[in-house]
């Protein structure tokens, strides 16, 4: 079995956003050279999540709206996490959106279903953070 590990990283410039990062994943696919496999791509921080959903900007509007009513950012009192930090809601944004996805690929390709992309949910930025891609297969 052939194996392929890459770190994706990121900062955005905002607390929090979505990147579609599809065609990185894409690039470690074709660099691993496996045709029949798994990847696996994971946020290695505890206040980013990545994800599979609809490259579409209203729905992304949705997620930002719907996460904030779940867990506002503000005010930041109303979380016992907030003593050194400012930062539960990204905790708990984090916690709803997932940790990781795992993708089939198919004769060299990722096996989606209609308009599956992914993406890196930032709920904590304006610093360096990173996704690991780990490819495994033959
Ligand atoms: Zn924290």
């Amino acid at each position: 079995m052939k194996s392929y590990r890459k770190e994706l990283w990121f900062n955005l410039k905002t607390r929090r956003g979505f990147v579609n990062i599809t065609p990185e994943v894409e690039k470690c696919v074709r660099a691993s050279g496996i045709k029949e496999g798994l990847v696996l791509v994971n946020a290695m921080h505890i206040t980013a999540s990545v994800f599979i959903n609809d490259d579409e900007s209203g729905l992304h509007a949705d997620f930002e709206r719907w996460l904030e009513k779940l867990a506002p950012e503000k005010p930041y009192s109303q979380y016992a996490h907030n003593t050194y930090e400012d930062n539960a809601d990204a905790h708990l944004k984090r916690t709803i959106m997932g940790r990781e996805v795992v993708v089939a690929v198919t004769e060299g390709k990722l096996d989606f279903g209609p308009w599956e992309q992914i993406f890196y949910g930032e709920f904590d930025g304006k610093r360096r953070k990173r996704v690991l891609v780990k490819v495994i297969g033959e």
